[in-house]
């Protein structure tokens, strides 16, 4: 019998999507006395992430939380240095749609600022804390369109205790607001038994078996999708200290981290991976002449 790998080199390689939350281990957690007091260990699991990356010959869209950007200003540079894309995961981690407009609007600049300054370049890509974007919070599209974001990952067409639109069209798309359009690159499902199953990272990622996590890349893959992976550096640093959580918290944080970075590795074997705007532009846009390559694309 073939090795996953050995198939999947005599398979065409379609380009997958990888992104990254960028967000130390304590970002997520609402005590905000933790927080202050936390061990700043984003560096660990960070590296760990480009190393493999980079041995893989894979590019991925890092979107950063604005004060772990602010607080590591090296690290950005680093992430930009190494040919990723850089994107904006917003300033507190917090539920968008708990949130009033103006504030969402003014916490986004911020943290979009703060990366932009960095690296110099316009930051265009936005993914919501929590995947917040919800049938509550749709208004943030708008906002983003008005802050200059060409795309949004933050849909994810399923329904979880804390974020999702189970009917969301689960494919790329132009959404058209009042201050501009905008693409949404929603997370990917999968549909089975009549009705959307996550496939594609973060906690997910650690529960499945990776061979549930490969036939779901291959089922996709069959349909001409493009999978929007996703991960967290802190899953890969094993060694973050405890900290209390509710179960729901807790299993989303610490399920089977101790396989992640095995997992990881195979998956970055077995498939090929660039950044959100990378494939949107090179591959998705440009088939509705939207791209803005598209010249280049024409003239080549
Ligand atoms: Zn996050």
């Amino acid at each position: 019998m073939k090795s996953l790998s050995e198939e999947s080199q005599q398979t065409v390689r379609m380009r997958h999507i990888f992104t990254v939350d960028v967000e130390d281990w304590y970002h997520g957690i609402a005590d905000e006395q933790i927080r202050a007091s936390a061990e700043r260990r984003l560096h660990y699991g960070l590296d760990i992430l480009l190393e493999l990356l980079a041995e893989y010959n894979a590019k991925g869209t890092f979107f950063w939380l604005g004060p772990a950007a602010a607080e590591h200003p090296n690290l950005v540079r680093q992430v930009a240095e190494a040919g990723h894309e850089l994107g904006c995961h917003g300033w507190f981690h917090e539920l968008i749609y708990t949130m009033s407009p103006q504030r969402f609007r003014d916490e986004t600049k911020r943290a979009r600022d703060v990366i932009a300054d960095l690296t110099g370049k316009p930051v265009t890509a936005y993914r919501a804390p929590y995947f917040s974007i919800t049938s509550k919070s749709l208004w943030a599209l708008e906002i983003l369109a008005d802050l200059g974001f060409r795309y949004d990952s933050s849909i994810f067409p399923i329904r979880n205790w804390r974020y999702g639109i189970p009917d969301f069209y689960p494919q790329p798309q132009q959404i058209n607001t009042s201050s501009g359009s905008i693409y949404e690159m929603p997370v990917s499902v999968r549909r089975m038994f009549n009705q959307n199953i996550p496939v594609s990272g973060g906690a997910y990622f650690r529960l499945y078996p990776y061979r549930l996590t490969y036939s779901n890349f291959r089922a996709l893959e069959r349909q001409g999708d493009h999978v929007v992976f996703y991960i967290h550096p802190w899953e890969l640093d094993l060694n973050h200290p405890p900290v209390p959580l509710n179960w729901k918290e807790r299993i989303t944080h610490y399920v089977n981290r101790l396989s992640t970075e095995s997992k990881l590795r195979q998956l970055l074997q077995d498939f090929s991976f660039a950044s959100l705007g990378d494939v949107l532009e090179d591959e998705v846009l440009v088939k509705d002449g939207l791209s803005m390559n598209n010249a280049q694309t024409t003239m080549s």
